[in-house]
């Protein structure tokens, strides 16, 4: 995969496997990519092909079997404590569940200013009016810092784990399905929120999805992932308009058309059988015991991620 001097972030394959008492569970297998400085790379797949792994592993959140990351042309050892410590100044996470990830038993203030806390930024007073900024900014009140989690919605709850991430200036957000847990009315309202904060600070972003509509609307680019790999890698426009991979196809079939004359009319292409076990991936190509075009060949040698069009990588072996 080409990498070039606007990267700001460059996966080399990476891996994460987990022992378990049924065998070793390739939660990540090889994934390889870059984001470039304030851009948004969108990762997708269903439930349990490791996207939110991905996300985990590369905060450092767990500990990688192998592969690099490397974090504005340095490379960072996640396996190291001082240079997680280091990394995690630059990079922050929003999780999928608002409710879970805040403590209870805080202040949002404190909740907000824990960070700033940890890395040693700013004194108290400084700290209580960078909390004020970051509550304007999210669109929440400056009273709502003396108050508790559970006084607020799920969309202001996800405000506030938006607030802690910006509280230690970060570059970079892992986004794992930050509004997954929220009414569809909400869902919305915390995208335009995330979108607006990358266009007046730079953010760059790794937002990691289900629902292809969002992941359209917020990304420049689009890896689609299955059982841990990526099988499918292009701008946003380019996967929508070309795509490529059978898996990504019945992904996108799925995706409901605003136009209900065309939505009647469209071949929506179901996907048989269930994600087979990231314990015992089929031999080949892992998507062969589900997917229609299955050959010989299929069952028998995995596909490489490969550039089928200039920036747009496929891996199927009939491509
Ligand atoms: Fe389907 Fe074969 Fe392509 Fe895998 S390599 S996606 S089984 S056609």
């Amino acid at each position: 995969m080409s990498e070039n001097k606007n990267d700001l972030l460059v996966v080399k394959n990476l891996k994460k496997y987990f022992k378990t008492k049924s065998g070793l569970l390739h939660a990540v297998d090889d994934v390889s990519f870059t984001i470039g400085r304030g851009r948004t790379l969108g990762v997708v797949g269903e439930s349990g092909c490791g996207k939110s792994t991905l996300g985990r592993t590369m905060m450092g959140i767990y500990k990688p079997t192998k592969g690099k990351l490397i974090y504005g042309g340095k490379e960072v050892d996640l396996t190291d404590k001082k240079e997680r410590f280091a990394f995690a100044k630059k990079a922050q996470i929003i999780f999928q569940d608002p409710y879970a990830s805040l403590d209870p038993r805080m202040t949002v203030g404190s909740i907000i200013a824990e960070g700033m806390e940890i890395h040693g930024m700013y004194d108290e007073k400084k700290r209580q009016e960078r909390v004020a900024e970051l509550l304007d900014i999210v669109g929440l009140n400056r009273e709502h810092a003396n108050r508790f989690p559970h006084e607020f919605s799920g969309g202001q709850r996800q405000r506030i784990g938006i607030a802690r991430a910006l509280a230690i200036e970060p570059e970079f957000i892992v986004c794992d399905e930050p509004i997954s847990a929220l009414d569809v009315s909400i869902q919305a309202q915390v995208i335009n929120l995330l979108h607006e904060l990358q266009e007046k600070m730079g953010l760059t972003y790794l937002f990691i999805a289900h629902d292809l509509n969002i992941v359209k609307y917020i990304s420049d680019r689009i890896a689609v992932m299955y059982l841990g790999s990526v099988v499918e890698l292009a701008s946003s426009d380019e996967l929508y308009a070309n795509t490529l991979h059978p898996y990504s196809k019945a992904l996108l079939s799925a995706v409901p058309i605003p136009d209900p004359e065309k939505e009647a009319q469209k071949h929506r292409q179901i996907i048989d059988g269930d994600v087979p076990s990231p314990i015992n991936k089929p031999k080949g190509c892992a998507f062969s015991s589900r997917c229609p075009l299955a050959c010989d060949k299929c069952r028998e040698s995995a596909p490489q991620l490969k550039e089928a069009a200039p920036g747009h990588y496929v891996a199927c072996h009939l491509v």
